[in-house]
């Protein structure tokens, strides 16, 4: 058959490619970002209710209102914004639907976008299929801070959508309110310039410090797509729910998209949540629930060769291994998940070039067992027990 991809440069995701080699080797899955603990009860069983209550058929193609009432008062009580229920937040089938939609439906030929790398992998084959350009700028570790000189120099007319994420996968770093000023005049000198703001992990932000979610900032707020998630927040990826926050205009051009592509999302899940989350509490406790587990990563890989990187932010925590090895770190990543038993992300995958900074990404969203069992194998060279993760 003759077929010409229109992805020719994408293979199997780094996440998919990982799992499915810790499961072979019976490894500690420390590298697909998910969690290895249960969702809370409550929200298990309101999901249990609304099923056995026959909420079974098509949702509302934009959402369930009450979910998408319960996000407009979250996003107030959070960040003091509240977005228009009705014509402002879309329920997607997870953020990667969101950001997907987001792109589609706002970028074309001719069209720039810039973003930073290293980079989640979604968002440039969905800048690809759309005709438009990827304009990479690179972050540079150990910091990987936002350089705002050369971002002014690479954004031009050209240029349709900026890609943000906060916190960032993977490096875990956090964005300070200088970095959304400088976004802020960044808008102003581009009239034509819109945002599209990946802030999957908005409620995993450690260290006292806050979130600068664009919707504190009004002036990014009105030409920003938000891209949340309750798989990311509620211990669900399996759920796959998340949602767009974005003025009218925009947020009509997305459910053009979404609505052709999703249509729309799990309606029980969608009446569980928007019970849910009337209780603050069950966000309010996630950065103290997520700090815990990074220090017990940190504990778990000293003395193991590893040297971590700071997280300030996000279920990850980079590490480089060149005292261990000087393999590229694709092949580390194997040889790890092979012969120690503990997988993990290679760095690479988060570049269109592949730049290899012998740098690996841990998920610390696991039981704090499992991450001590990860240590204890990555310290005694693979022995012990291995059980299927
Ligand atoms: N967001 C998850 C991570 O960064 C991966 C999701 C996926 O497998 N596509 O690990």
């Amino acid at each position: 058959m003759q077929l010409t991809s229109k992805l020719p440069a994408v293979g199997t995701t780094i996440f998919t490619e990982m799992s499915q080699l810790a499961a072979e080797h019976g490894a500690i899955n420390l590298s697909q970002g998910f969690p290895d603990f249960p969702v809370d009860e409550r929200l298990r069983d309101l999901f249990a209710h609304y099923v056995r209550a026959g909420h079974n058929q098509y949702a509302p193609m934009a959402g369930l209102p009450g979910l998408r009432v319960a996000i407009a008062d979250k996003a107030a009580r959070c960040y003091g914004y509240r977005p228009d229920p009705v014509a402002g937040v879309t329920i997607t089938s997870g953020a990667t639907e969101a950001i997907f939609s987001a792109i589609t439906a706002l970028t074309g030929a001719g069209d720039e976008v810039v973003y930073f790398e290293p980079a989640y992998d979604c968002y440039v084959p969905a800048v690809r299929l759309s005709g438009a350009t990827p304009v990479p700028i690179r972050l540079r570790a150990p910091d990987y801070r936002m350089p705002w000189a050369e971002v002014a120099d690479r954004v031009t007319d050209r240029t349709r959508l900026i890609i943000i994420n906060n916190p960032h996968n993977p490096t875990g770093t956090v964005l300070a309110a200088t970095d959304l000023d400088a976004l802020t005049a960044l808008l102003d000198r581009h009239p034509r310039l819109l945002v599209v703001a990946d802030e999957v992990y908005q409620h995993l932000v450690y260290d006292g410090r806050r979130h600068e979610s664009v919707l504190r900032y009004p002036a990014i707020a009105a030409r920003a797509v938000v891209a949340g998630s309750f798989g990311k927040t509620f211990h669900a990826t399996g759920w796959r729910v998340g949602y767009a926050v974005a003025p009218a205009p925009l947020t009509a051009e997305l459910r053009k998209v979404h609505q052709f592509n999703t249509f729309s999302v799990i309606r029980p899940v969608q009446h569980a949540l928007a019970d849910y989350l009337a209780d603050p509490t069950v966000y309010e406790g996630l950065p103290d629930f997520f700090a815990r587990k990074r220090q017990t990563l940190t504990a778990a890989l000293a003395g193991t060769g590893f040297e971590p990187l700071p997280s300030a932010g996000t279920y990850f925590m980079l590490a480089r291994y060149g005292a261990l090895s000087d393999r590229d770190d694709r092949g580390f990543a194997h040889w790890l998940t092979r012969e120690r038993g503990v997988a993990v992300i290679p760095v690479s995958a988060f570049y269109t070039d592949g730049t290899d900074e012998g740098v690996v990404r841990f998920c610390f969203a696991k039981q704090e067992a499992t991450l001590r069992a990860a240590g204890q194998r990555l310290r005694n060279g693979g022995g012990g027990t291995v059980t299927k993760s």
